[in-house]
């Protein structure tokens, strides 16, 4: 919680927290149920329209806390329905939400730390810097946000079916109010989304994957980038804590006991660095022991680091290369081009800057 609002947010709290919440007014914890229900079902942010509470409790609620949610200040959509928000947050940092509109799906793409400490080569949010995690509140603020403000879909009516921690920060380092948030994203009262239409996305920071598949096994993202750990040291400096072997065997630990499952790999080609047919074949090698599907990401520039994006002949080849070996591979197509809404090129606004030292951070 920011220092200068004193009263709880209660969108910093699960159905458990605002039942505790409630006991301590004197209330039943089951009107937790209602309330969440009116926070994020409904959306609603005015205490005077929950009717189903007793009006003196709506007042008890009024005086004593609060529904806290990002500013909006800005709001882009691209021709391809991509749209991306920029929410100011106390202090004068922003984080940016996107919204990716499928045939099938609604994604909704969430920050979970303003700024970033990890330090990757190639990404934009590690330009800037890192200024704090968020809250729960917060993260949960861009889901709230973001279904307030889309357009109800004319099939299944709730635009988001999906929501990725691919935004700014690596959510494994604000790992409590990361699953604090996700299990408000699970609750039936809430947003009642599955398990598997949640994907959490981790540079590998590999004992707080092991702490999800304890506290909250939904579907995991590794950003790989490299077959080898000379390269992906330099690419993921996180890799010289955790390195490649480490970081397979927890995916593998991740997903065992059920055969459906699958770790996402995500793989950002960078033209001349890592998109030789050699090196797919190496990926193809390295993660045949794991329950794997691959997830090619074209390199979306970033001003002032000296990569490119590899040409479209190289990386075809270099997913028929993957796929001949056996793995499942798919290469994601650009999305949110004209409003900078691509994966590493969200960039938010992060002050104060906090120095970051050299070292990777430490994990304990
Ligand atoms: N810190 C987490 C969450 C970020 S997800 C993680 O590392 O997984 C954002 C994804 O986009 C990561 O796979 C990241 O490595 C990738 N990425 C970063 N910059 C990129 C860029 N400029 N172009 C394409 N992908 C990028």
């Amino acid at each position: 919680m920011d220092a200068t609002c004193t009263k709880p947010n209660l969108l910093d709290l699960d159905r458990p927290g605002l039942a505790g919440l409630l006991t301590q007014l004197g209330e039943k914890p089951f009107r937790a149920d209602q309330l969440l229900q009116w926070l994020h079902a409904r959306g609603c942010d005015d205490f005077a329209a929950m009717t189903n509470l007793s009006k003196a409790l709506r007042e008890r609620l009024a005086q004593e806390t609060e529904i806290r949610v990002p500013e909006v200040t800005a709001d882009q959509q691209a021709a391809d329905g991509t749209r991306k928000w920029l929410l100011r947050l106390p202090g004068g940092s922003a984080i940016e939400t996107v919204y990716i509109p499928e045939a099938r799906r609604g994604t909704l793409c969430v920050s979970s730390q303003v700024g970033c400490q990890l330090n990757c080569s190639f990404c934009q949010t590690a330009q800037q810097g890192f200024n704090r995690n968020l809250s729960t509140g917060e993260i949960l603020g861009q889901m709230w946000t973001a279904s307030r403000l889309l357009p109800p879909h004319p099939v299944r009516e709730k635009p988001i079916t999906n929501v990725v921690f691919m935004g700014m920060g690596e959510p494994l380092l604000n790992f409590d109010n990361v699953v604090a948030a996700i299990r408000v994203l699970l609750d039936d009262l809430a947003y009642g989304l599955s398990k598997r239409r949640v994907t959490v996305s981790t540079a590998g920071v590999v004992p707080m994957i092991d702490r999800l598949r304890e506290e909250c096994p939904v579907a995991l993202a590794v950003s790989l980038h490299a077959p080898d750990d000379a390269l992906r040291d330099e690419l993921v400096p996180l890799n010289r804590r955790y390195p490649i072997a480490e970081l397979l065997d927890a995916c593998r630990r991740y997903v065992a006991g059920d055969d459906r499952r699958r770790v996402t790999f995500e793989y950002t080609l960078l033209a001349g660095v890592n998109d030789h047919p050699a090196q797919a074949k190496a990926l193809a090698k390295l993660l045949a022991r794991v329950p794997a599907k691959v997830n090619l990401i074209p390199y979306n520039p970033v001003a002032g680091l000296p990569y490119e994006t590899s040409p479209p002949e190289a990386v075809a080849k270099f997913r028929d290369e993957v796929l001949r070996h056996g793995l499942v591979a798919t290469v994601r197509k650009t999305r949110g081009d004209g409003i900078d809404g691509a994966c590493g090129q969200l960039a938010g606004k992060v002050l104060p800057r906090q120095r970051r030292s050299t070292h990777v951070p430490v994990v304990v």
